[in-house]
């Protein structure tokens, strides 16, 4: 079957183009995604206490703005409601096609399409929009033994709800912000938890409450009341980016954090166990009230020794202390720099965009790749924040994928894509100004890929970034003719950032 724009993911990178390009007039579109709904890691984690660390009023479409948030820090359920809520609100139902995993994509040279081979049959698009999301597939450590244990293991984007944790000995891995909603969720129920912990987070408090319901009227009926709220979040988030960039300031929010340590934690080996000893913001800073608390508790053993190996009953430390364990949760991340899907996308001469990305992911404003026509990649290389909402990278980006259609339609082009010259400046100048802060220099992170090269944070504000890219720049271009030699680009060179 064939269709103008085919989206891969219907999260909300998809279900944002999916709305953009509906009410841009692109309707021939279809969004593939491999689960059985549509939100992507607002449907995936479903983990006890999963909840976003933005404030909903940001953390949604500018365009599709919900008055009826309940607490200024969403749960899971939620935004999950609302993107299914978008769906039928901008009425892209019809063009859904979920249980569609996407196998593999391939640039078709000659006839200048995409060929998707998907689960539910094939396809081919003009243009493919690949928004599947830097958060979607789960990383399992190599631990020595793992597959030897007898218990039940899984990982927190994969919660079995079925297993019943009451009166278990459970062994939590890792302590990013997924662990840190859960741990506390599920302490007061099992016997005994024993969290591993590589690295201490540093952790600030959740500031969060309920929306009231006069609140609500007021976003309902006041015209421009929920836009003004947007805003003032949106500036006072985006100021919190100076933090990153000049890690001084990170100096204040440091102090802060070790003092709610001090007052939650009142054993000092564990307080010790606890202190992050590395610069605050190279990791992600992650906020809560009740996860440091919870760790007081009894029944909890946190283990920094690190994991030698992992037995049918339990989990061997690396001093060779056995800890007896019937549950495992995985709280170890996901595939970020090493995505299984990039190996999925082929582009001109049947080169896979895991190819071109390796040794590291490059991608021209975070967005277009050279070599791959028609390709956009939604939350690409260098597009991650630590201080605000995602979704205003992805919105900045639809609107560079819209000025991009929109000239293709003008000038009756076919197919495009950024000069490898225009692609290289761009990479050059993130990473010049990447250097110095703290996501560079602070401390090994899965911001980092192989190389050491910090692929996935945009070293700069949300407003910085949404200036870069609203406008589509010809000059960065090239046409790309049927049997594959790129013309030259249409104008002489503009900087690309
Ligand atoms: P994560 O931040 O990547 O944390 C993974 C944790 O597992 C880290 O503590 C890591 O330790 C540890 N780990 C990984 N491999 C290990 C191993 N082999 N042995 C021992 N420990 C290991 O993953 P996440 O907590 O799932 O969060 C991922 C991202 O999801 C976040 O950064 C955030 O962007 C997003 N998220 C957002 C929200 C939200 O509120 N918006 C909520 C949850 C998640 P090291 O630190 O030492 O590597």
């Amino acid at each position: 079957m064939d269709t103008d724009i085919a989206i891969i993911g219907a999260g909300f990178g998809g279900l944002g183009a999916a709305i953009r390009l509906q009410r841009a007039g692109f309707t021939d579109y279809l969004v593939f995604d491999r689960g059985d709904d549509v939100g992507g890691t607002w449907r995936d984690n479903s983990y006890p206490g999963c909840a976003c660390d933005v404030p909903s009023h940001l953390y949604s479409f500018s365009f599709a703005r919900n008055p009826r948030w309940s607490n200024t820090f969403s749960g899971q359920q939620e935004i999950w409601d609302y993107l299914r809520d978008c769906v039928d609100r901008f009425g892209v139902r019809p063009r859904l096609r979920l249980r569609h995993e996407v196998q593999g994509a391939s640039w078709d040279d000659l006839r200048q399409r995409w060929r998707l081979r998907t689960s539910g049959g094939d396809h081919t698009a003009r243009v493919l929009i690949c928004a599947a999301g830097p958060l979607s597939d789960p990383a399992t450590p190599d631990i020595p033994g793992i597959d030897d244990f007898a218990g039940t293991i899984f990982h927190s984007a994969r919660w079995q709800h079925d297993h019943d944790l009451t009166g278990r000995h459970v062994a939590v891995i890792g302590t990013g912000a997924s662990a840190i909603q859960f741990v506390p969720r599920i302490q007061p129920t099992v016997d005994k938890l024993t969290l591993f912990q590589r690295t201490p987070a540093w952790i600030m408090p959740r500031l969060s409450r309920r929306i009231s319901r006069v609140e609500q009227a007021v976003f309902r009926t006041v015209p421009g009341a929920q836009r003004a709220v947007r805003t003032g979040l949106y500036l006072a988030r985006d100021t919190m980016g100076v933090g990153f960039l000049h890690p001084a300031v990170n100096r204040f929010a440091s102090r802060l954090s070790l003092r709610t340590l001090r007052r939650q934690v009142a054993d000092p080996q564990l307080r010790d166990k606890l202190t992050p000893r590395y610069a605050m913001g190279c990791k992600r800073v992650l906020i809560s009230n009740d996860y440091w608390p919870s760790l007081t508790r009894p029944n909890v053993d946190v283990v920094t020794a690190g994991i030698a190996r992992i037995v049918p009953d339990g989990l061997v430390a690396a001093d060779e202390v056995h800890h007896r364990a019937d549950t495992i949760i995985l709280g170890t991340g996901f595939h970020v720099t090493d995505s299984p899907v990039v190996r999925r996308i082929r582009g001109r001469g049947g080169r896979s965009l895991g190819e071109a990305w390796t040794p590291s992911m490059h991608a021209y404003r975070g967005t277009m790749v050279a070599g791959f026509p028609n390709l956009f990649f939604l939350l690409g290389p260098n597009t991650g924040l630590g201080h605000t909402s995602v979704v205003l990278m992805i919105e900045a980006q639809l609107q560079l994928v819209l000025a991009a259609l929109r000239h293709m339609r003008a000038k009756g082009i076919q197919a495009i894509e950024p000069t490898a010259d225009a692609q290289r400046r761009w990479t050059e100048r993130v990473d010049q100004k990447m250097t110095g802060t703290v996501w560079k220099t602070g401390c090994s992170s899965w911001y980092l890929d192989a190389t050491g090269r910090n692929a996935t944070i945009w070293p700069g504000f949300a407003s910085s970034f949404r200036l870069r890219l609203r406008r589509f720049r010809p000059a960065d271009h090239q046409v790309v003719g049927a049997g594959s030699t790129p013309n030259e680009p249409e104008r002489e060179h503009a900087d690309a950032v």
